[in-house]
């Protein structure tokens, strides 16, 4: 059994080899740009560099090309991870088991992914074939000294062609690897009243997200930033909710957190199930004294 992993950006490195040497004795890469490749060069033993520009489906044929029947295809639990998965294990004739938590061994090897909005844990047997999406923040991998072979691979098969990459203007992209997340719920009133949210974002360093009603029915953020089980799924070590009451599909995307603070007007809103620090006030309060006191500090 031997693993491929395909990060997409270099600080996902780490997580997918460290899940990849918990299954398989040989750990190979594949980098699309030079970033990855040289974080990858630390890592395995094998990177196939792709050469030229390649779209989706043409690195899920890549993906393809380069595994074999013994191959464990481990890409990150992201939209673009999961694009490609699906597309990749189609053409491996693999199965898929998408976001992978943890690996048990007990007897046998088991991989664990949360289901029912995280409130049970699937354990699940696999055999090579297999294609997998893990999630950020989960495992991690130390560096190894070790002789690099580098192998160039051309990227054919995809239908789509990419012409160039732009930044996305929001900084919603670094949600997903964000050590601080301010996240606002229907508590906040009004668009204008972000103001005092960028504000805490801005001395804790956070970035801002926010649930689901936030970004679709009010509108006060874009849609990128929402959280939660049809958002995104975040792991930082600190998440701030202000004004979110925890419903099971918020929490299905933040139970990663280290450490949870809720601010909540309601002492019995769900959340507090899960927040490690509950503060029962009015966020309008709280947050202009937060961003004080830290400001002091
Ligand atoms: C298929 C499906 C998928 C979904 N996916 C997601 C998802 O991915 N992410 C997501 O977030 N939701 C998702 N939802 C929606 C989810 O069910 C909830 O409706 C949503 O999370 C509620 O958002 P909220 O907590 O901001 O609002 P509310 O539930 O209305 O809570 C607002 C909270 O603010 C508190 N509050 C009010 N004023 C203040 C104040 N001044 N200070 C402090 N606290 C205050 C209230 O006490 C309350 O607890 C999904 C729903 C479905 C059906």
């Amino acid at each position: 059994m031997r693993a491929l992993i395909v990060p997409f950006r270099s600080e996902e490195v780490s997580g997918l080899v460290g899940f990849a040497r918990s299954l398989a004795g040989s750990v190979s890469g594949l980098a699309m740009d030079k970033r990855v490749e040289a974080v990858l060069a630390s890592y395995v033993s094998r990177i196939y560099v792709v050469e030229g520009r390649v779209w989706l489906d043409g690195l899920a044929s890549v993906v393809a090309g380069v595994s074999d029947l013994e191959t464990i295809v481990v890409l990150p639990a992201s939209k673009s991870g999961h694009v490609v998965a699906s597309l990749a294990s189609q053409l491996m004739d693999a199965a898929i088991i998408t976001g992978v938590t943890g690996v048990k061994v007990d007897g046998e090897v088991v991989l664990e992914r949360p289901v029912l909005s995280g409130k049970g844990l699937a354990r699940l047997r696999f055999e090579p074939p297999l294609v997998v999406t893990v999630q950020h923040g989960r495992f991690r991998a130390e560096p190894r000294e070790a002789a690099v072979e580098r192998v160039p691979v051309k990227a054919e098969g995809g239908v789509v062609e990419l012409l160039k990459r732009s930044e996305k203007p929001s900084a919603a992209r670094g949600l997903e690897v964000a050590e601080r997340i301010v996240a606002v719920g229907r508590g906040l009133r009004s668009k204008d009243d972000l103001g005092m949210i960028e504000e805490l974002a801005a001395v804790l360093g956070a970035e801002i997200g926010c649930s689901r009603p936030v970004a679709t029915d009010l509108k006060f953020l874009p849609e990128d930033r929402w959280i939660g089980l049809s958002g995104k799924k975040v792991s930082p070590k600190l998440y701030i909710a202000l004004g979110i009451s925890g419903q099971p599909q918020h929490i299905a995307g933040i139970l990663d957190s280290k450490v949870i603070v809720a601010v909540n007007t309601d002492e019995n809103a769900p959340i507090t199930k899960y927040a490690d620090y509950i503060l029962v006030a009015d966020l309008y309060k709280v947050v202009p004294e937060l961003v004080r006191q830290l400001k002091k500090s």
